[in-house]
């Protein structure tokens, strides 16, 4: 059921902006997730320079791709477990700057007033507060923060502080701190522990004419990671001098003589960049000369580079609604955080919380192919590119896991990962969910439909493809007993409050979709280049099976319910009693064990309706209207990944208030910190659904070979909704205004797209309007 709880995050509404106004912040561990900034390489979380003594925090500057292992210890270990886990790389700590006058710490506790704001459309964290001593010396201090998109290595601060009713002498200390305090949170197995201690062996420290640097050797990892700092003081800064505090810990500090209503400021710049172990010897001198280069930049110089970086993002994926800006910010900031958090290296992915905190060990999860990539297709198809680079980058280590898994053939990607080995502890909601090829091969589809990229199919999306699908007969059987149907056996579907099971619906229909597409590309590739065919060993026999094995893919209908079962033993179960459960016991996953979930009828997160929601064109409305009425009730949404699904499913069937109620959950659940665990880092997924929330439900769009379909009906309380798409070479936008859809294409070839069926030519310069169409579908 959707909540649709009032706005109740910390920050103002407000369209563009993030901004805490509060002296001292009421929630600090969620505005450090919310301000953080990041470029898909560094991330670092919204953390105060001179950090927040007393009151918890959890600090974190990230490197994506970059991480640690460890071997996962089990009291009970058997054949195939995942051996290691990998941890997002935490590094030392750039933004650390504080002052101190008359030998007292300018620290939060000391402020009058307090502000921050984060411009979506500059980039730039900014901050401005008031600070009295205890003599009553009073101080406004101010900074700026960005992490560029420019240069990915490269995170910069600009710090002012201003005597306001004094004159005298203060100190401004600047560090780089790699011995910050570790975080973690032992009662929720959702939260990694994040200990740089622990992660990062300290090899070299020192000083360097104007740069101050650390080399650290990664545990458990061919990860070698330098970071480095260097400032900019005004001429009239006296005494600098640069100190080693400790080891892990540098120190740059200044002394000035301020006169009453005069400023100290700096500049910081702070470069962070890894290498593999072996090639180590020069990273510090490849640092130093690279950081003495983007010193050259000044603060403001590198702030009109991000404004411009933003300005083209916005440009491409912008999505305005009307009617209520608490949503519009919502949008806004979920797809802003997905740019900011998703690897654009083809080295490294996104996350399930981005780069925003430590929740999941920072590990990458099936969320980016069937929640992320689909949005970054129509958005920022060349992001999209990369992350699909990444999976063919790891490709070998799915092929190694697969045999691992007794499959002598094909490749199995791991449940959840950084380097590409398998990391899940909990093997009936990890390496179970062997829908995550399916997943791969659906994102792969999906960005081929919009990009029509060919080229990456033939180097690298139809072998990801071929080696996925090479699972599906080894997992699964032709069943006599069911007429030779073909079965998959010892699955666990999306829904993790159900495990190892046959027949998952959602990873038969799934398997379909992935086989015919398999066999399809691979047909299409033999007729140009039959050489790679046969470096794969793909025989005519083996594609021939794979159609047989689509063909009679069991996908069956309970005859009472007239619903698609969940798998072979849900339907069989009693129901949870959601009415002697009471509301503190929610999220189920923390309050009862695994096994008291499974035995019951009850979901985390949509399995069956996800499966209409993908493959739409496979149901009847009246199946999809008869799945939606079953399991919905049964459906917790503990998962952040649920409430978007089902308002696209609301919305398709014109069920408008319930697919809103269901938006509103997605939109802002990470503002709002509707789940109560956005301090540990954003839902990234839940972030992309709802964009496909609005486009892929209230815009109805769906894309199949023969074009873009739209099918647009909108609530009543979104009476506008405006987006663009990139498609094929083009740039389509989409309007509503006043009961009309509107269809324009702003750049590329004239093509044909569908409203509710009819076909509609679309040229430059010549919108195409048609009514929306009426509430509900069946
Ligand atoms: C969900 C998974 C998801 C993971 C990471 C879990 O709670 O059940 O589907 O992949 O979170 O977001």
């Amino acid at each position: 059921m959707a909540t649709s709880t009032p706005f109740a995050g910390p920050l103002q509404v407000d369209a563009w902006r993030l901004t805490e106004q509060a002296l001292t912040p009421a929630q600090p561990l969620l505005c450090e997730t919310l301000l953080s900034l990041a470029n898909g390489y560094i991330g670092t979380r919204g953390t105060l320079e001179e950090g927040l003594a007393g009151q918890s925090s959890c600090e974190g500057t990230y490197l994506n791709g970059v991480y640690s292992s460890e071997p996962i210890q089990y009291g009970e270990s058997a054949c195939g477990f995942a051996r290691n886990n990998h941890t997002m790389l935490q590094v030392a700590n750039g933004k650390r700057i504080y002052c101190e006058l008359d030998g007292e710490r300018v620290e939060l506790s000391g402020a009058l007033e307090h502000q921050r704001s984060l411009d979506m459309r500059q980039g730039v964290l900014q901050r401005q507060w008031q600070w009295q001593s205890k003599s009553g010396k009073r101080l406004l201090i101010s900074s700026q923060r960005l992490v560029s998109m420019q240069h990915p290595e490269l995170l910069c601060i600009a710090y002012q502080v201003t005597a306001l009713n004094f004159s005298g002498e203060i100190a401004i200390c600047s560090e780089l701190d790699a011995c910050y305090a570790p975080f973690s949170k032992k009662d929720d197995p959702r939260v990694g522990v994040f200990s740089i201690a622990d992660t990062l062996n300290l090899q070299q420290q020192g000083f360097a004419a104007q740069q101050g640097w650390m080399l650290h050797q990664v545990h458990g990892s061919d990860f070698a990671v330098c970071a480095m700092m260097q400032h900019a003081w005004p001429a009239v800064a006296n005494n600098i001098s640069q100190l080693q505090l400790k080891p892990g810990v540098l120190c740059e500090q200044a002394l000035w003589s301020l006169q009453q209503g005069e400023s100290a400021s700096l500049t910081k710049w702070v470069l962070y960049r890894h290498q593999s172990v072996a090639d180590t010897t020069d990273l510090v001198q490849r640092c130093a000369l690279q950081l003495a280069e983007l010193s050259q930049h000044s603060f403001a110089s590198l702030a009109a580079q991000q404004a411009s970086a933003c300005q083209q993002f916005w440009q491409q994926a912008d999505v305005q609604i009307e009617g209520d800006a608490a949503m519009q910010q919502g949008i806004r900031f979920n797809l802003f955080s997905l740019w900011q958090s998703a690897g654009k290296d083809g080295r490294s992915n996104i996350g399930a919380k981005g780069l925003t905190g430590p929740g999941y060990d920072g590990h990458y999860f099936w969320d980016t192919e069937i929640y992320v990539i689909p949005c970054l297709s129509f958005t920022q198809p060349a992001v999209a590119r990369q992350l699909l680079g990444f999976r063919y980058q790891q490709l070998d280590a799915a092929r190694q896991r697969a045999r691992e898994m007794a499959h002598s053939t094909g490749a199995l990607y791991p449940w959840r990962t950084i380097g590409g080995e398998e990391c899940s502890a909990y093997f009936p909601a990890g390496t179970a969910q062997y829908h995550i090829n399916a997943a791969i091969a659906y994102a792969i589809r999906c960005y081929y439909l919009a990009s029509d990229d060919w080229h990456f199919m033939r180097e690298q999306g139809i072998e990801m493809l071929v080696e996925t699908a090479r699972l599906w007969l080894q997992l699964g059987c032709f069943n006599p007993r069911r007429d030779g149907a073909f079965e998959i056996h010892g699955v666990t579907g999306p829904d993790e409050y159900t495990a190892i099971v046959n027949n998952n619906f959602y990873t038969n229909a799934m398997a379909q979709l992935h086989l015919r597409f398999a066999v399809e590309m691979a047909q299409k590739l033999q007729a140009e280049a039959s050489e790679q065919l046969e470096r794969w060993q793909l025989s005519a026999q083996e594609l021939a099976l794979w159609q047989q094995a689509a063909e009679r893919m069991y996908l069956p209908v309970d005859a009472r319910l007239g619903v698609h079962p969940q798998d072979d033993s849900f339907l069989d179960k009693k129901r949870w009693d959601f009415a002697a459960t009471p509301n503190d016991k929610y999220p189920l996953l923390l309050h009862y064990h695994p096994l008291v979930i499974y035995r019951h009828q009850v979901l985390k997160q949509a399995d069956v309706v996800l499966a209409m929601v993908l493959l739409d064109d496979a149901f009847s409305p009246v199946q999809k209207a008869r799945n939606l009425a079953y399991y919905e009730p049964l459906t917790t949404h503990d998962s952040s990944l649920s409430a978007c699904i089902h308002s696209i499913a609301c919305a398709e069937l014109g069920q408008l208030a319930e697919a809103h109620a269901f938006f509103g959950d997605s939109a802002r659940m990470d503002l709002d910190n509707q789940h109560g665990n956005t301090e540990h880092g954003v839902h990234i997924a839940c972030m992309a659904g709802t964009w496909q929330a609005l486009v892929f439900g209230f815009a109805g769009l769906r894309s199949r070979y023969d074009g873009l379909h739209f099918a647009p009906r909108l609530p009543a309380q979104l009476p506008g909704l405006n987006f663009r798409l990139n498609y094929r070479g083009r740039v389509i936008e989409f309007r509503v205004q006043q009961g009309q859809a509107q269809y324009q294409l702003l750049t590329g070839e004239p093509l044909v797209i569908f409203h509710d069926g009819e076909a509609l030519q679309l040229a430059l310069q010549q919108p195409r309007q048609r009514p929306l169409l009426a509430g509900e579908a069946v």
